[in-house]
């Protein structure tokens, strides 16, 4: 079997592995960046929506954004509604047309030296002494092995990179949003907002929200995910989701289906081995309250590409070197996923009532410096102080 060697393989060109290799080929390192699928960026499994946040880690490209919303209208049961505004800016945040973005990210991988590979798919990970050398591929149709001093698994919410490495980053059907998603034309989109709806009172998404996000052009980006031991015949996230088009869209055209699904879990316990660091969905970096995962991916990645890389010119790519990128996810993102975590499940555990005064409280106008997962969190337990309560509670 053909063999190959680099400093650093990353499996994924999601995101987080684009922007894990590329910080890893500026710093001049060998780096191999390999994606199952024939063209990067597509199928495209996403709502879109990012906060401007992003702009900290990403240089933007018009060609890449959709929308500019100015704000978010979060419609909860009961008829309440928030608005979420920035003082600062004029948006909250881009919706993306993430085929391009995430071309644009590999792009810059590859401009920055990473070599990047499509049709290579993954397939085992090659173990010494129970500790990941490489990883087993079949690129194009040709079976190799692939070796490095360090293994990146950034391949998303699916990711086996770390379970046959050894780190348990199974996902209960509890632990998961199983999501559909119609692009519609033809429809009045709101263009200055996009717009959750958590409106469990009537059904639209059993434990989860529905979302109409703008695309621009007439074009929205409408979809839902659902508790995924809720999904069963006839009751899949595709037939809420149509429901809802029918009802609340009738003459809106289908342009794209997508499903997919959002891992609910919170971060795996572990994200580091010796040789091997998970980054984004494949850490479970997604905020499970807004069920975002973009930010973190890039975010992440960021933060592996710098560890990797002095690891490697250290000659120390031990567990106990690698940490430091677990060390400093976690002072970046950490408490946002972890209070994101406990939020949700404290929503979809209160009785009806209480959820409608949760809302309640909320209702009007949030208006933040920058719009940020961590600062809205921060806003509703403000609002709801008896959260704090418990939080308690389930810590205790
Ligand atoms: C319906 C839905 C809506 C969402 N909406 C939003 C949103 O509005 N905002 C937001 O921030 N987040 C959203 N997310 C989450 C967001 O899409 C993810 O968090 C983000 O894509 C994570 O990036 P990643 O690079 O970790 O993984 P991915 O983007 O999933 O990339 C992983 C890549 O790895 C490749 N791969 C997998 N296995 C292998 C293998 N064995 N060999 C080679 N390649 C492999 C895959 O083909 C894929 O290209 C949504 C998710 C879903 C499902």
């Amino acid at each position: 079997m053909k063999e190959e060697r680099y400093d650093v393989l990353v499996i994924g060109a999601g995101p987080a592995g684009s922007v894990t290799a590329k910080t890893v080929a500026e710093k001049g390192l060998d780096v191999l960046l390999i994606e199952r699928n024939t063209e990067i960026g597509l199928p495209v499994k996403c709502a879109e929506f990012v906060s401007r946040h992003i702009e900290r880690f990403v240089d933007t490209d018009p060609r890449w954004i959709c929308a500019m919303p100015k704000g978010i209208i979060i419609y909860g049961p009961g008829g309440s509604q928030v608005r979420l505004l920035t003082d600062g800016s004029d948006a909250v945040g881009y919706v993306l047309e993430r085929r391009l973005f995430d071309k644009s990210l590999a792009q810059q991988a590859a401009h920055t030296g990473a070599e990047v590979r499509v049709k290579t798919r993954a397939y085992d990970v090659i173990k010494k002494d129970g500790y990941v050398k490489g990883v087993y591929v079949n690129s194009a149709g040709e079976d190799m092995r692939i070796f490095a001093d360090v293994v990146v698994g950034a391949d998303g919410v699916e990711s086996y990179i770390g379970r046959w490495s050894g780190i348990d980053t199974r996902l209960r059907l509890t632990e998961i949003s199983t999501c559909a998603q119609f692009l519609i034309c033809n429809v009045e989109v709101d263009n200055d907002n996009c717009k959750p709806i958590f409106d469990s009172t009537i059904a639209i998404a059993p434990r989860g929200y529905a979302w109409i996000f703008p695309k621009g052009d007439g074009l929205a980006n409408v979809g839902l995910g659902i508790g995924g031991d809720i999904s069963g015949e006839g009751h899949r996230a595709l037939d809420y989701l149509r429901a809802f088009v029918n009802d609340r869209f009738p003459d809106g055209q289908v342009l794209a289906e997508m499903y997919g699904v959002i891992p609910m879990s919170g971060p795996v316990f572990e994200t580091v081995m010796n040789w091997l660091v998970l980054v984004g969905d494949a850490a479970r970096h997604v905020n499970p309250i807004t069920g975002g995962g973009i930010l973190q991916a890039v975010q992440g990645g960021a933060i592996a590409g710098d560890v990797i890389a002095k690891a490697v010119y250290e000659k120390n790519v031990s567990r106990r070197r690698l940490l430091e990128y677990e060390k400093r996810w976690k002072r970046e993102f950490g408490k946002a996923l972890e209070v994101g975590f406990t939020i949700w499940n404290i929503i979809w555990r209160i009785s009806s009532q209480d959820q409608v005064r949760f809302f309640r409280e909320m209702a009007g106008e949030i208006r933040m410096k920058e719009f940020h997962e961590r600062t809205f969190l921060k806003e509703m337990i403000k609002k709801n102080p008896w959260l704090l309560f418990r939080f308690a509670r389930l810590i205790f």
